[in-house]
C-alpha cells in the first residue's frame, strides 16, 4: 500500500489523496451491457475466458430473452499456451456473427485479461478484418481488461478507439458534439432542449447507429455527458475538438449549468437561456423537495468505483443538503473533473485509487448514513447494519438532466427508507 499526497487547486481545501493496494471494482467488458443497447447496429465480440462470458452473461441477467449482440470467443488452453492459431479462430467467429446477423454494421473486437496476457494483437486482427469485409462492416478494437482499470473504463476504452474512426467535419461551421452513452429518452429531452435554444447542429457521440457517427473537426465543442471519458477526450481533442468545461448535468444546477456551458459557446443571449430553461428547471426542483427532506443532513461516502463519484457528491450536498463524508473516485481527471472540484465544499476528504481494507476501516469506524460502493462491497457492509448503494445502478438507470432528477435523488433515499422501514 502507498498513499501520496496530490495538489488541489481548490484555495484552502483538503487535498487529494492518493491510495494503492487492494481493489474490489467490476472490469470493463460490464460496459458492454449498457454499450450494446446503445449502438444498436454493433456486436461486440469479447476475446476472453469463461470467465469473461460468465461476467457479461451475469451482468446482462435480464437480457436471457433478447437475442444479444455480445458473445465470447472463449481463448482454450491451447490458445493460452500459443500452440493455436487463435486469429483462425476469431476470423471464424466474425464469419459466423457476421453471416447470422445481416444487420451487423460493426464489430467490436474486445479484449480481457488472457488475451493481453498472450498478446493477442487485436488491432491488427481489427484492420486484417476491416480489409477483408471492404468496409461493408467496420472493425474497432479496444480493451476492456480488468487489469488496473474499472467498468466505466470499458465505455471510456471503446469510444476512445472509436473516434479515431469518426468521419472528418471540414464544413467550417461550429457544432456541438454530446459524449458518452445516454438512454435515448434522455438525448431526445437534451435534444429538444438545444432545439429550443437554438444551439445546432448537435451530434450525440455515441450515435444510436454505426452509420450515424458524428463528424468531427476544429469547429466541433464538445460537452460531455459522462464523467468517465478522459482518454476519449484527449482522442476527440486530437481531431480537433474543444471541451466546453461544465459540470454534469445531475440535479437540476448541474443540468443548468451544463445546458450554459453550450449556450454560451453558441452565443445564446442568457434571457433566451432563462427563458428555455425556467420551466423544466422549476419542475426539477419541485421534484426534489420530498427527496431531500429525507436525505438532508444524512452523511454520505463515496468508495472509488465508477468515477461518477465526485459530480453526484457534489449534487447530493448541494441539491439534497446531505453531509459528505469521504469521496473516492476510482481515477482523478484534472481535466474532466475541471468544473466539479470548485463546486465540493471545503474541506472534503477526496481519495483517489483504492486501498480496499483501510477504506472500509473508516467506513466502519464513520458509520455514514449511506455508503455508495461496488456490489461486491455492498453485502459485507449491509450484514453489519451500514445502509449500501450500488454505484452500477446509476450508470443503469436514466439519471440525467431536469426530467431524471427526482429518480436521480430517489436512489439514494431508497436505502434509508428500507432502513426506516426495518426499525419501525
Ligand atoms: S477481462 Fe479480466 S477481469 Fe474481466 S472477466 Fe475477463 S478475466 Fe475477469
Amino acid at each position: 500500500m502507498s498513499n501520496a499526497v496530490l495538489a488541489s487547486d481548490r484555495p484552502g481545501s483538503a487535498p487529494i489523496i492518493q491510495e494503492r493496494g487492494q481493489r474490489a471494482v467490476f472490469c470493463g467488458l460490464t460496459s458492454i451491457i449498457w454499450l450494446h443497447r446503445k449502438i444498436q447496429d454493433a456486436f461486440f465480440l469479447v476475446v476472453g475466458s469463461r470467465t469473461c462470458a460468465h461476467l457479461i452473461q451475469s451482468a446482462a441477467g435480464v437480457m436471457i430473452f433478447a437475442e444479444p449482440r455480445f458473445a465470447t470467443a472463449v481463448l482454450q488452453d491451447r490458445d493460452l499456451a500459443g500452440l493455436a492459431d487463435a486469429n483462425e479462430e476469431l476470423d471464424r467467429v466474425a464469419a459466423q456473427v457476421i453471416a447470422r446477423r445481416p444487420e451487423i454494421k460493426t464489430i467490436f473486437l474486445v479484449s480481457s485479461c488472457p488475451s493481453e496476457v498472450i498478446k493477442l494483437d487485436l488491432a491488427n486482427a481489427a484492420q486484417r478484418l476491416g480489409q477483408k469485409y471492404d468496409g461493408r462492416i467496420r472493425f474497432v478494437d479496444y480493451s476492456g481488461s480488468g487489469i488496473e482499470t474499472t467498468f466505466t473504463q470499458g465505455e471510456d476504452s471503446c469510444l476512445e478507439s472509436l473516434a479515431a474512426q469518426l468521419p472528418t467535419d471540414d464544413s467550417g461551421k461550429p457544432a456541438l458534439m454530446v459524449a458518452g452513452s445516454l438512454p435515448d429518452i434522455v438525448e431526445d429531452q437534451f435534444a429538444r432542449l438545444f432545439e429550443q435554444l437554438g444551439i445546432g447542429p448537435v451530434h450525440f457521440f455515441p450515435a444510436r447507429s454505426s452509420n450515424e457517427m458524428p463528424p468531427i473537426g476544429p469547429q466541433t465543442r464538445l460537452l460531455l455527458a459522462q464523467p468517465f471519458l478522459g482518454n476519449t477526450t484527449r482522442a476527440l481533442g486530437k481531431r480537433g475538438a474543444t471541451l466546453l468545461p461544465a459540470p454534469y448535468p445531475y440535479g437540476a444546477e448541474g443540468t443548468t449549468a451544463w445546458l450554459r456551458a453550450a449556450a454560451d459557446a453558441f452565443g445564446v443571449a442568457p434571457e433566451h437561456f432563462d427563458q428555455v430553461t425556467a420551466a423544466p428547471k422549476a419542475r426539477a426542483m419541485r421534484a426534489l423537495e420530498a427527496p431531500r427532506e429525507r436525505l438532508a443532513g444524512k452523511r454520505i461516502t463515496f468508495l472509488p468505483d465508477s468515477q461518477m463519484e465526485l459530480p453526484l457528491a457534489r449534487f447530493l450536498h448541494r441539491e439534497c443538503g446531505m453531509a459528505l463524508g469521504e469521496v473516492g473516485t476510482p481515477f482523478f481527471d484534472q481535466q474532466t473533473m475541471a468544473a466539479e472540484l470548485p463546486l465540493l465544499p471545503e474541506g472534503v476528504r477526496i481519495t483517489e485509487g483504492q486501498d480496499l481494507d483501510p477504506q472500509l476501516d473508516r467506513v466502519r469506524a464513520a458509520r455514514p448514513d449511506l455508503t455508495v460502493c461496488g456490489m461486491g462491497i455492498a453485502n459485507p457492509l449491509e450484514s453489519e447494519g451500514l445502509r449500501t448503494k450500488w454505484s452500477i445502478e446509476l450508470v443503469f438507470t436514466p439519471v440525467h438532466g431536469y426530467d431524471q432528477a427526482g429518480d436521480l435523488a430517489g436512489l439514494f433515499t431508497r436505502p434509508l427508507l428500507r432502513q426506516d422501514m426495518l426499525e419501525v
